[in-house]
Formats: structure tokens, sequence, C-alpha cells
């Protein structure tokens, strides 16, 4: 069950919810973020995770 304001909203503009780029490309994901910021937060978390003590 998806709720339809989020179906228009994904439907009407899919850019990165981290900076904003247009995913053209990827509308037919659920993505929210581009390739390279879920990268870098995956990066991110990940240094995180095995930097903290
Ligand atoms: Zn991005």
């Amino acid at each position: 069950m998806t709720p339809i304001t989020t179906f228009f909203r994904n439907l009407e503009s899919k850019c990165c919810a981290a900076c904003g780029q247009v995913m053209s490309e990827q509308a037919e994901s659920y993505m929210t973020e581009c390739f390279s910021c879920q990268d870098l937060a995956t990066r991110d978390a990940y240094l995180y995770y095995h930097t903290k003590k």
C-alpha cells in the first residue's frame, strides 16, 4: 500500500535527496539518492562503523 502523495512525488521530481541531481534513468527504482551519494553514504557508514571505538 503506497501513499498516493508519495507516488506522485516520485513521478514528478525524481532527483537525489542529497545533492538534487536528476535521476531520470532510475525512475523505476525507489531510491531517493543518486548512485554517487549512496556510495558516499555507504562508505561513510562503513568508515564510521570501523573507526569508532
Ligand atoms: Zn546525489
